[in-house]
């Protein structure tokens, strides 16, 4: 009974999502001892379905469809639900983003299996099958056991590193029968030029120490010179001085950058839930007492409308 993982992609590349999923579910078929087979649904080159096989996806089914471009919640979870019933899988592993939250409750409901929603780690032990999640915006740990023979999982986001195993995957085609789309998507705006936040090594957010959204000139200085992405807190984002696509937390995104560079943001527990796994995090705050200093592996008490430019001038300096 192979582990299945979906694995997404966006305009026929995957996300870097996919890989950490691909590696996460690839560790969970070894501790079982079966196989893992990635699905793709949509349309995807066979040179990119095969990089699957590096991350440890012995066997990739695709599932290709000129209406399968964009996501529909039912005709994806059909989907999913078909390729897992023809392959036999035991375990079903989707990432903990959008996507998977709306999909994965879905597909345990149809499949009568246990979900454990945003797991934080690899099932251990896998008698019963017990799962650890992180809970109260990540200050507890809750072990969950999930007791059916089809079982459901989403991966938090950044909790697993991506391996590299140098294997290869076979590729199948598997013909669904989708069922009518709940949704139409009449006209798509793309972003372009910007570092996707999710994906980014590196983030530069403001808060309201920034005072207002005339100020945010050095900290979208700071993100290009560096090659960044742009966050903020989400009174910033409320107030409409950023777009909420921006907004990190406990209600917003989840990232996990190498260097988190926070400006004029306190550090209020449901915003920490949102990066506190990043690598390095630099605060800048006027109040040393602050709480996001205790987060930070680096601070600077000081005011950030003064202190970004200094590092701006730094950054250019040193290059
Ligand atoms: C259910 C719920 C969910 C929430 N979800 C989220 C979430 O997902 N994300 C999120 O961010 N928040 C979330 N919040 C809000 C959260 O509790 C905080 O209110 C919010 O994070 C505070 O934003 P802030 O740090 O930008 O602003 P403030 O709390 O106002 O802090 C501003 C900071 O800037 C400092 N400062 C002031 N002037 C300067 C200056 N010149 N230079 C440098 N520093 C300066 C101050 O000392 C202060 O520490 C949520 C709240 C609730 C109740």
């Amino acid at each position: 009974m192979p582990v299945l993982v979906y694995t997404e992609n966006w305009d026929g590349k995957f996300k870097k999502l996919s890989f950490e999923l691909v590696s996460y579910a690839s560790e969970i078929a070894h501790i079982l001892g079966e196989t893992l087979t990635a699905v793709s649904i949509g349309s995807v080159d066979e040179h990119e379905l095969g990089r699957l096989g590096n991350f440890g996806a012995s066997k990739v089914v695709k599932v290709e469809n000129d209406t399968l471009k964009y996501l529909d919640n039912q005709v994806f979870t059909n989907i999913l639900a078909q390729v897992a019933q023809k392959e036999g899988a035991s375990v079903i592993v989707l990432s903990h983003n959008n996507t998977g939250k709306a999909l994965a409750p879905r597909l345990s409901v149809r499949l009568k299996a246990a979900l454990a929603s945003g797991a934080a780690n690899v099932p251990s032990p896998v008698h019963p099958f017990t799962v650890r999640k992180k809970v109260f915006s990540g200050k507890a740990f809750a072990d969950v056991v999930l007791p059916t023979d089809v079982k459901v999982l989403t991966l938090a986001q950044n909790s697993f590193k991506v391996i590299e195993t140098g294997g290869t995957a076979t590729i199948e085609s598997f013909i669904a029968e989708p069922g009518d789309p709940t949704t139409v998507v009449k006209e798509v705006q793309k972003q372009t030029g910007k570092v996707l936040l999710t994906d980014a090594e590196v983030v530069v957010s403001g808060g309201r120490g920034m005072k207002s959204p005339e100020n945010w000139g050095p900290i979208e200085e700071l993100a290009q010179l560096l090659e960044g992405a742009i966050a903020c807190s989400r009174p910033v984002s409320d107030e409409g001085w950023r777009p909420h696509e921006e907004h990190t937390g406990q209600t917003g995104k989840i990232i996990a950058p190498n260097l988190y560079i926070a400006a004029g943001i306190s550090g209020a527990i449901q915003h920490l839930a949102g990066v506190s796994s990043s690598k390095c995090i630099v605060a800048i705050n006027t109040d040393k007492d602050a709480p996001i200093f205790e987060a930070a592996d680096y601070g600077v008490v000081g005011d950030a409308l003064k202190v970004l430019p200094d590092l701006i001038h730094t950054v250019k300096e040193t290059r």
